[in-house]
């Protein structure tokens, strides 16, 4: 990837948290993690290596080790990160590392201990504080997400019903890229309220699972951020900036045990491996430059972080290590991988009046309903004047924000109560009136007691207007106004200075660094020798410097194939058990399933390119069932099946009673009692007589039979009709 002018580096520190109890109990001595802090880099002993192979050194933006504060962590890597967001840039930090390894608690921390307070609290302290100190002519919405990526399934923590909730879809649009379809976001206008957010959603997270530890090692937890920020620009209109913000609680790195297990856990491990080793193919391509194609869409994980990766975000990945020997093998991979990601470049750029800033709609409704209140005094203003007599004057303070609510709602109130005394005092002068007839006045009366009545429900939509008003209004944070304290002056001065320590051993770092670098060049071309013995030493000195690089070099080579080996070796296995269970799969199906079912199956399957993955069918689409009922042949209107003309007509005569059936499923119940005549013997001895049809139940029925077909329209009982009717209505306009 070419470096451009806006491109900059994924900043990566490494964290080591201090050996506990029990590995301290457990091993020899001491870690084998030790840090160098000034330089910023981890020195790493093969446990198992002979005392002569040379440790392994790797180096970073920053390392903490395990004597690190979370203070010191927010400040110096997080803090400028929060910072950029809040000016409108996308910013992402992830935990990534071995479960146990300090993740959680360098993302969340303790909250009740202010000094072990994660990132994710203190940075809800840094923007909230940044809003209330910024000046008063921006305005702020801060909305909230809680997600979790959980067998390759997107799961929103802040759904009431997350438990039994279906997985949310990814969906991508090319002005704000990939997000999250249907994804609860909370607008939050505290500290507490954020912080209340986020409980709710770690609440959800440990409901779900019967071992919160072991869940969490499983899944992958994303807490979204966004800050839009309104403020005039020079040109006079208001300029929407918008930050986005992820803070992300990645899965244990380590690989997940495969071997013996099979099914639902086969499967489970397979694709929390496969998010993490599609998370490292992504680092991969990008590091290596080279690459044209960077698989994102190999898994959920990925496509979400698309930005935070080689794209318009500012990133900063925190790796987490343990310092106990037994694991060696997963701390180097951890800090393998954290080296490779050092080398992606991300185009970060400032979300300028983004088309999905909600602000500006918010800003938009409060503008509408801020105009429908004015509309309402003018009104009643209006009002008051025809009532009082009274001239009319506009108070011109109509378009001055402020206080505007309050005062409109006061001087609805008021109104309100003048005219509802008015309109007292004039019932009560047509009681008293003994002019009018006792009729006269009931009709006045009652018309008062409407009168009243509409202005009560006036009112109270006045009121409704007001409190939606109120509540638009409150969503948005004015800059500079909740400032209540007297110690915010000192303590802005003393995070400045805090700033300026971290920035200033930030840069020390970095020379340092470079230093080191340009020591080793520089050195040759400074030596000068005496004499031809002295050069022979220098030489053989650097010589066996070099030598000793190339070895590291060698063994790191040799390393790294192994690993390649072994994840290859995995890979295959996975592959295999994979194979397996298809064979089964399709044992079964080519056995016990038959074929014209098989087929059925195979017809409704698609693939959903957008979901990467196969998807049935619904048996009736659901927008083409219009179109089926369409299809009727005009002949059907309003009637159960077509009927020709003649049969019509026949109906109609109630002549043939090949015709009288017509339509039989929309008879009703013959409620007439059975026909129990004791049988009259001598009846049928009269063969002339023939049975009498006039008195028989059936003609009842035809004829009921029959008045129906006359009038089919007039049956509203059945849905079909309904349906027909409209089909009827619709048909020739669709035909045309
Ligand atoms: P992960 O989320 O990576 O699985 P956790 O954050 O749950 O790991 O950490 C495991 C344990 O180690 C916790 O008890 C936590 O308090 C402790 N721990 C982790 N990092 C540190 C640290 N830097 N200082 C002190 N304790 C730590
Ligand atoms: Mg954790």
């Amino acid at each position: 990837m070419s470096k451009n002018k806006s491109s900059e580096s994924v900043k990566v520190v490494v964290r080591c948290r201090p050996l506990n109890r029990r590995e301290e109990s457990n091993g020899p001595a001491g870690g084998i993690v030790q840090m160098d802090l000034r330089l910023g880099q981890v020195i790493l002993r093969n446990p198992r290596a002979p005392p002569s192979e040379p440790q392994k050194t790797f180096t970073f933006d920053a390392v903490y080790d395990a004597n690190s504060k979370q203070r010191d962590l927010y400040d110096e890597s997080v803090r400028p990160l929060i910072d950029s967001v809040l000016a409108g840039f996308n910013g992402t930090i992830f935990a990534y590392g071995q479960t146990g390894t300090g993740k959680t608690y360098t993302m969340q921390g303790a909250w009740m201990d202010p000094e072990k307070r994660g990132v994710i609290p203190n940075a809800f302290d840094h923007i909230f504080t940044h809003i209330s100190r910024s000046q008063s002519d921006k305005q702020y919405l801060v909305r909230a997400s809680y997600l979790e990526i959980y067998r390759e399934e997107v799961r929103d923590l802040l759904d009431p019903n997350h438990g039994n909730a279906r997985a949310l879809e990814l969906r991508e649009n090319p002005d704000t890229g990939v997000y999250v379809q249907d994804l609860t976001s909370c607008v939050c206008k505290s500290i507490k309220e954020i912080e209340e957010v986020m409980n709710v959603g770690n609440q959800a997270r440990a409901v779900g699972a019967t071992d919160m530890n072991e869940h969490s090692s499983r899944s992958h937890a994303l807490f979204l951020i966004t800050v839009e920020c309104s403020q005039p620009g020079p040109d006079g209109r208001k300029h929407i900036r918008v930050g986005r913000l992820n803070l992300v609680d990645l899965a244990g790195s380590e690989r997940q045990a495969k071997t013996g297990v099979q099914g639902e856990r086969l499967k489970e491990a397979a694709k929390i491996n496969l998010s993490l080793s599609a998370l490292g193919n992504v680092i991969s391509a990008l590091a290596d430059g080279r690459s044209s194609h960077v698989p994102y869409r190999d898994s959920k994980l990925t496509r979400l972080l698309q930005d935070s990766l080689g794209g318009n975000a500012k990133t900063v990945m925190v790796a987490t290590l343990g310092p106990a020997p037994q694991h060696y093998d997963e701390t180097i991979t951890t800090l393998r991988y954290a080296n490779r990601a050092k080398n992606i470049q991300n185009q970060p750029k400032v979300n300028e009046d983004p088309k999905d800033a909600l602000l500006r709609e918010f800003q938009m409704e409060i503008a509408r309903l801020r105009a429908q209140l004015n509309h309402r005094k003018w009104r009643s203003q209006q009002k008051k004047e025809l009532v009082d007599g009274e001239g009319w004057e506009r108070d011109g303070d109509e378009d001055t924000e402020g206080e505007e609510g309050e005062e409109v709602e006061k001087e609805a109130e008021e109104y309100v109560k003048q005219e509802e005394q008015r309109l007292e005092r004039e019932k009560e002068a047509i009681r008293g009136d003994r002019s009018l007839l006792a009729e006269e006045k009931q009709r006045l009366l009652g018309e008062k007691e409407r009168m009243m009545g509409d202005l009560r429900k006036e009112q109270e939509a006045a009121e409704q207007l007001t409190a939606r008003y109120k509540a638009m209004e409150s969503k948005l944070l004015v800059g500079g106004k909740n400032i209540i304290d007297h110690t915010n002056e000192q303590q802005k001065m003393l995070e400045m200075k805090r700033n300026e320590i971290a920035e200033q051993s930030r840069r020390e770092r970095e020379m340092q660094q470079q230093m080191l670098v340009q020591d080793d060049e520089t050195l040759e071309l400074r030596e000068t020798f005496t004499s031809l013995q002295q050069e022979v030493e220098a030489k053989t000195k650097k010589l066996k410097k070099l030598y000793a690089k190339l070895q590291c070099i060698k063994a790191e080579i040799q390393d790294v194939n192994d690993e390649h080996v072994r994840s290859r070796q995995e890979l295959e296995q996975t592959q295999n058990e994979l194979t397996r269970e298809l064979k089964f799969k399709y044992l079964i199906i080519e056995n016990f399933i038959p074929p014209e079912e098989k087929n059925k199956i195979m017809n409704r399957l698609t693939f959903d390119p957008e979901e990467d993955q196969w998807k049935f069918q619904p048996l009736v689409p659901a927008e083409s069932k219009s179109l089926q009922m369409k299809k009727r042949p005009t002949s059907a209107v309003g009637y159960k099946r077509p009927i020709s003309q003649y049969a019509r007509v026949a109906i109609a005569m109630g002549a043939h009673s090949r015709y009288r059936a017509e339509n039989i499923m929309f008879l009703e119940l013959d409620m007439t009692p059975p026909n129990t005549a004791s049988l009259d013997r001598s009846a049928e001895a009269d063969p002339n007589q023939s049975p009498s049809l006039d008195n028989s139940p059936t003609k009842d029925r035809v004829r009921k039979s029959r008045s129906w077909c006359q009038t089919p329209k007039s049956i509203t009982s059945s849905s079909s009709n309904v349906s027909l009717a409209a089909c009827h209505t619709a048909t020739p306009a669709a035909a045309q």
